[in-house]
């Protein structure tokens, strides 16, 4: 093995190397050097874990094609594009919301240019950022008015923080949630000063027990969309409706959290059981205020939405926090375009990728997984062997929990000696990286969250995956 450590190449010959590769022309030295460095562990490592044990093997030149591509990976942007074969339509982890082509247009134009960000065109003088989106929302969603902040965890922060400092804020112990990545209801009351006020069991909250929690403290009652989670068999939940008629009685404002926030009546597609009250149903019921994300089912760029009685919105929008929350210009952009889109629900369903990949029909998805798993057939020629079979997508990002939408699935597996698991993990360093799922032993692609002119792209990775997970000594 140390006979080996001292046939490594030399860093001088390595920097020589890499300084005459028309590709890394200009670079620092100082990023070269890292880069031949990195090289270098590498090959320590391989030889140190057994992967590499023949002399011939570090020679400069047969090491030159693998020098090439760990450049190249090395030297790529850290944030990428990544192919999502999940069927997990919004996928945190993935950057939830794709933008429809409307959308991506305005963000590019508004980073190009000089816009009236904040500048009234009538006037001449000073304007509001959020006139841009205000009026569209309060015509999309039925509000008096409204507001967007950076997502809806600061939406609702600053809403808990301007209704209820100090006081007393209800919710049933059944919607005390958890969302990814530490956001907590009852953490998130506390930093705005709030005091929790529990009430009811975890399955059955009734009216009463929020009758009972009323006191000249009360702030606020609050109803938290249950987003990733369903509670089934005896349970209960007190409708909105009655939640606004205990408040109005008491003159309590009422605030719902709806987490994901859907405008699309996805009850009226054939084959979807998926009911959940709009956005503008919620509204009116009479809520104060209500909350929603910008990048779950709504699918625009991420934001909070804050909508409801004007009173109320006015009192949120002076609060020093707002200044702290407050969105960029590619957001308002990306917002204003994918509202107008909202104007006209037909139009929505085809442009907005989230709605377009949550409502694919079953024949639609079956037609897909075919034409990939021929192109695949074709491409990966006897390297794995490609079949579809009817499975399930999630729609993600908390919205319809535990809802399986039926979708036909394109599965791959591998011939030997390569595994469907080191596959899997091959393709996270391809480029684009491909993501898809390992389910009773094949390699899962979900077309339903791939699009057509990506399919291309996603032969393209598997082939390169393949190469890349093959045996040791075919790596070489
Ligand atoms: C997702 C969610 C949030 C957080 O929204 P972000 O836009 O991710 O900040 C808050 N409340 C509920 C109920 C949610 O589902």
């Amino acid at each position: 093995m140390s006979v080996l450590f001292r046939h490594l190449p030399s860093m001088d010959r390595l920097l020589r190397h890499l300084e005459a590769d028309p590709e890394l022309a200009g670079r620092p030295r100082a990023m070269l050097r890292d880069l031949a460095d990195g090289f270098l562990g590498l090959l320590r490592e391989e030889i140190r874990s057994g992967a590499l044990t023949a002399e011939d093997e570090l020679a400069l030149e047969r090491m030159l094609p693998r020098l090439t591509a760990f450049v190249r990976l090395k030297s790529r942007p850290h944030f990428r594009r990544v192919l999502n074969a999940t069927g997990v339509v919004i996928h945190t982890n993935l950057g939830r919301s794709c933008l429809a082509e409307a959308a991506t247009e305005a963000v590019i134009d508004a980073c190009r240019n000089y816009s009236n960000l904040e500048f009234d065109l009538a006037t001449g003088k000073r304007g509001s950022r959020y006139a841009h989106v205000e009026e569209i929302l309060c015509r999309i969603t039925g509000a008096e008015a409204a507001l967007v902040v950076n997502n809806n965890a600061s939406a609702v922060l600053i809403t808990l923080d301007t209704l209820a400092k100090d006081r007393e804020v209800i919710v049933s112990r059944g919607q005390l949630v958890e969302i990814g990545g530490s956001f907590r209801i009852p953490d998130v009351m506390r930093k705005s000063g709030a005091t929790l006020v529990e009430v009811g069991a975890t399955n059955r909250t009734h009216l009463r027990d929020y009758e009972n929690a009323v006191t000249e403290n009360t702030g606020m009652l609050l109803k938290v969309h249950c987003s990733n989670f369903r509670i089934i068999g005896f349970t209960k939940e007190v409708p909105l409706a009655e939640l606004v008629t205990l408040g109005r009685s008491r003159g309590i404002p009422v605030v719902e959290d709806l987490g994901s926030g859907n405008f699309f009546d996805f009850a009226r597609i054939p084959g979807l059981a998926l009911s959940e009250p709009t956005v503008p149903q919620t509204v009116a019921s009479g809520a104060d205020v209500v909350t929603f994300s910008g990048d779950k089912v709504l699918g625009g760029p991420q934001a909070g939405i804050i909508v409801g009685r004007k009173k109320w919105i006015d009192k949120i929008k002076k609060n020093p926090l707002n200044r702290a929350l407050r969105i960029d210009k590619m957001t308002l952009a990306a917002l204003e375009a994918t509202f107008r889109l909202y104007l006209d629900m037909d139009r929505a369903r085809e442009e907005i990728p989230t709605l377009s990949m949550i409502t694919a029909s079953a024949d639609e998805l079956r037609a897909k997984a075919r034409s990939l798993a021929a192109r695949l057939r074709r491409e990966l020629a006897g390297r794995a062997s490609v079949s579809t079979r009817p499975g399930a997508s999630r729609v993600g990002g908390g919205s319809f929990p535990e809802y399986d939408l039926p979708t036909t699935l394109v599965a791959v597996d591998p011939a030997a000696p390569v595994s469907v698991e080191a596959l899997r993990a091959a393709l996270l360093a391809v480029d684009p990286p491909l993501v898809g799922r390992v389910e009773e032993g094949s390699l899962l692609l979900d077309p339903r969250t791939l699009r057509r002119d990506e399919f291309p792209l996603a032969a393209s990775a598997l082939i390169q995956g393949l190469d890349s997970a093959g045996p040791a000594t075919e790596r070489h």
